[in-house]
């Protein structure tokens, strides 16, 4: 059996980063992905063929200057330099048939007394709708902010906690507010994964796990690995499942975390056949689809890349090519002769009181050298990740050093 100090399951962002954490510490480290591909939801898929060279986002599309944690670990494998500004062009609403400008779609009246039903208002233990329809009205909410919401989080978000969303972080002025790479954001992930110091076996799916005397002992389906600490970096879901059997109360705590579903179906168009303004993306109001990511953030000189990220079981793959005809107007045979590719992404469903719950599952690790990183502690972006990452290598750090 190959041992290790520790082991990772999941070759995320939240799995790279707390291997790139670990190895930079000099421990030796292992990471297991099921996939044939490193980077989990920062998936970029790159054309082949007529359409070399193009990509488009299937998962994570966009990027700050305020990933403040993410950007010290690219500056120190020297790849700030590989970052590239994604071009400024506005978001649109689509309702009703129509591409409309937001601001149109605003009433103006009832944001006027929004800086004042600001004034004491607490964010904590509040819903998104709760909280962002007191502020913006419940017109404004209805028509604008709840579908734009709705997009950020790629889920329904009216009961998503408003604590989860927008915090305020600061930013690095030395680098582009909005970033993406050359091949697009999969390639943070190629950079953590190609960087010296660990170990990436791809097509390997744990299957199980058990604490052992001083050992772990993951069991995949090419075989079995013990580790000194081991680290879950897979979606809360699979997490849950793989804890069952050996940590039912850390999976009875998560098993309450629900899963939200994005049918995610993306396409590459030659630009000639479209007249769609310029756009980063389109934000669905009474839609199929929560939002369509576009690709004219990072202009092509001959296509243009659109990446639907529909609500679960509303439409079936013909159902799907319709609706994105219809939004992008074009022809049935166009889009036949099109490329396109499908993914099904997952993100947890964050309700309030979720922060209970994670210092329950906080409480539940503690003292053990068994860690969980992911997007279901703080928060789903590619920073409360690496955040999570970054916290919960400390605390095994801690727990291994008193060994
Ligand atoms: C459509 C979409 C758009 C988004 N847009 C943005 C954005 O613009 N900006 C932003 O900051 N965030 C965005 N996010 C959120 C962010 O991308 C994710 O929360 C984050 O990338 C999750 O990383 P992770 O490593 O925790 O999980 P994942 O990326 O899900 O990685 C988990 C890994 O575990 C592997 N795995 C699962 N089971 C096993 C097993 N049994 N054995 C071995 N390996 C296993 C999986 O294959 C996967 O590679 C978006 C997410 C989605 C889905």
């Amino acid at each position: 059996m190959t041992d290790s100090d520790l082991l990772i399951i999941g070759a995320g962002i939240s799995g790279l980063s707390m291997a790139h954490y670990a190895a930079a510490a000099g421990w030796s480290v292992r990471v297991l992905e099921q996939e044939h591909r490193v980077g989990g939801c920062l998936h970029s898929h790159r054309f082949t063929g007529a359409l070399d060279g193009f990509w488009l986002e299937l998962g994570a599309h966009s990027a700050f200057n305020s990933y403040g944690n993410l950007l010290a670990i690219l500056e120190s494998l020297h790849a700030l330099e590989r970052l590239r500004p994604r071009a400024k062009v506005g978001f649109r609403l689509f309702a009703n048939g129509a591409v409309r400008r937001i601001p149109t779609q605003l009433v103006f009246s009832e944001l006027l007394l929004a800086p004042f039903r600001l004034l004491g208002l607490i964010k904590t233990g509040r819903g998104v709708a709760e909280y962002y329809g007191h502020i913006v009205g419940p017109r404004n909410y209805a028509t604008v902010f709840e579908p734009a919401f709705s997009a950020v989080v790629c889920q329904p978000a009216d009961a998503f906690p408003a604590d989860a969303l927008f915090n305020p972080r600061p930013r690095r002025k030395d680098v582009p507010r909005g970033f993406t790479l050359p091949g697009g954001l999969q390639t943070l992930a190629d950079i953590l994964a190609g960087s010296s110091g660990f170990r990436v076996e791809l097509g390997r799916t744990v299957n199980d796990l058990r604490s052992q005397g001083e050992r772990f002992v993951i069991r995949t389906d090419g075989g079995d690995y013990t580790t000194r600490a081991l680290c879950l970096a897979t979606p809360v879901a699979v997490t849950t499942r793989l804890l069952q059997p050996g940590f039912p109360e850390l999976a009875e705590q998560l098993m309450e975390v629900e899963t939200a579903t994005v049918e995610t179906v993306g396409v590459a168009i030659p630009k000639s056949r479209l007249n769609l303004p310029q756009v980063a993306g389109l934000i669905g109001r009474n839609q199929p689809f929560l939002s369509v990511v576009s690709r004219d953030t990072v202009p092509d000189p001959s296509y243009r890349g659109f990446t639907f990220h529909f609500r679960p079981r509303r439409l079936d793959e013909a159902g799907k090519r319709d609706c994105i005809t219809r939004v992008l107007g074009l022809s049935n045979d166009q889009l036949a002769l099109t490329n396109v590719v499908s993914k099904t992404n997952q993100l947890p469903a964050l309700r309030v009181g979720h922060v209970e719950r994670t210092q329950a599952v906080d409480g539940l690790l503690a003292g053990s050298r068994l860690a969980l990183t992911g997007n279901y502690f703080t928060g789903i972006a590619i920073e409360d990740c690496v955040v999570r990452s970054r916290q919960e290598f400390a605390r095994l750090q801690r727990e291994l050093e008193t060994v």
